[in-house]
């Protein structure tokens, strides 16, 4: 376990002076609607430079207080957003309420499972931030540096609900910083005995493997739980095709569902050998024990090539690729490669076979990606009948636009 190197810095963080700022009107507004996020263009004044995690005070051009946040100098977020209209003392208390309000949400999640989201960053209050529960680990990652000086005062909260470790991931913004900002490394223990190795847990009873130190996200797509229950009630009977497979989540509820194959396609072999041992582990389960697992490895779009050459099909494709638009500039090739992706998946689907396609860009809204799959059936000369469109889980909350970036198509082809 790591000491919070900042506990001797508390005094000087409460003599600390707030940030004062003055912004554009479309800042303003944009603020005043409820928006997490305040950029560097945007400042028209400052009283004084300021320190990561600094509270910043917002106020408009009559002096009236429009909302506070923490000032990330290292980022072109330069606010994010803790209270909006009216002013409130950030303490110990206020950080507990809000800790208090998330976990409150999560009371409907489903038996049998100890890995989902506890705080899902802006949605729930913690701009940046974002905690995971794997059973009795939990994995906090922060995508500020803003929230380094307040940790000190987090973690006694979070030690109230007895997690046995706590362990720490910066995004890449944040260990990109100079060394001299924290004595704290992506993967530290902040409490609990450092991780030597993956951890299991439970999800709606299926045994899965996370890697919170090497793995993606915090170590597992959470965020598909949902999915995942629908494709399993899809399978029975089915060759199940999961492209994009990771450590092979959809493939685990397709086999518990009845599927007969499942070929699961991912271009890293350490996932897919994830995805192996997570079927080793919940062999118990007849289905899970009688269905044939085949993993295949390498580039997706080469694979589902071959593929429609071999003239392959199934009667279940799933296809849940990366984040294809990082940027607005990327928007476009990203719609044009799922579209690709939609003809290679339909030319390996039977008729009356279903496809599960996702897209995990914020930047792509739900509409567009939507549209542009039903065009590329379209374009087949395939019709499409949809059974549902979905979004996020409850655990994973959309409380602004960019927080809305999980959607997915389940539809028969015809
Ligand atoms: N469906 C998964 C999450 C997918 S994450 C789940 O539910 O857990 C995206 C995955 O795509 C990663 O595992 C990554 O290794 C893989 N990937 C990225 N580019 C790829 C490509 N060109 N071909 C095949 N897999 C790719």
């Amino acid at each position: 376990m790591k000491p919070l190197p900042e506990k001797s810095r508390a005094d000087e963080r409460a003599s600390r002076k707030n940030i004062a700022m003055q912004i554009s009107p479309a800042a303003e507004r944009k603020l005043r609607h409820g928006h997490p996020w305040l950029f560097d263009q945007a400042i028209r004044k400052q009283s004084h430079a300021g320190q990561a995690g600094d509270l910043a005070i917002i106020f408009d051009q009559k002096r009236q207080f429009i909302a506070a946040g923490l000032y990330d100098p290292y980022s072109p977020i330069r606010v994010r957003v803790l209270q909006h209209r009216h002013p409130a003392t950030i303490n110990t208390e206020w950080f507990q309420k809000k800790i208090q309000a998330a976990f409150e949400l999560r009371t409907d999640l489903p038996a049998n499972t100890n890995g989902y989201r506890l705080i899902h960053g802006e949605n729930d209050g913690f701009p940046g931030l974002v905690l995971d529960q794997y059973d009795k680990t939990w994995v906090l990652k922060i995508y500020s540096a803003s929230w380094i000086p307040h940790l000190v005062d987090l973690l006694p909260l979070w030690l109230d609900f007895a997690p046995q470790r706590i362990l720490l991931r910066l995004s890449r913004e944040v260990t990109a910083l100079p060394e001299a900002l924290s004595t704290l490394k992506d993967g530290d223990s902040l409490h609990g005995p450092p991780l030597d190795e993956v951890i299991t847990f439970l999800e709606n009873g299926i045994t899965l493997e996370a890697d919170p130190i090497h793995g993606h996200k915090t170590g597992f797509y959470l965020d598909q739980r949902e999915n995942r229950a629908r494709v399993e009630a899809l399978s029975g009977g089915a060759d199940v095709l999961n492209i994009f497979a990771y450590t092979g989540g959809f493939s685990l509820y397709a086999a518990r569902g009845g599927a007969k194959t499942i070929t699961s396609v991912d271009i890293s072999q350490p996932a897919l050998d994830a995805a192996a041992r997570n079927f080793t582990y919940n062999q118990s389960h007849p289905h899970i024990r009688a269905a044939q697992h085949i993993p295949l490895c390498g580039d997706a779009f080469e694979i589902l090539s071959q593929q429609v050459f071999a003239k392959k099909k199934y009667g279940l494709v799933i296809i849940d690729p990366p984040s294809f638009a990082k940027s607005r500039a990327e928007i476009q090739t990203a719609l044009r490669s799922y579209q690709r992706l939609t003809h290679l998946g339909l030319q390996v689907l039977k008729p009356g076979g279903v496809l599960v396609q996702a897209s995990c860009s914020s930047r792509i809204a739900a509409e567009p990606f939507f549209r542009n799959l039903y065009e590329a059936a379209w374009q087949m000369g395939v019709k499409l009948r949809e059974i549902e469109r979905t979004g996020h889980p409850s655990d994973h909350p959309v409380g602004f636009d960019e927080g809305e970036y999980l959607k997915c198509l389940f539809a028969i082809k015809e």
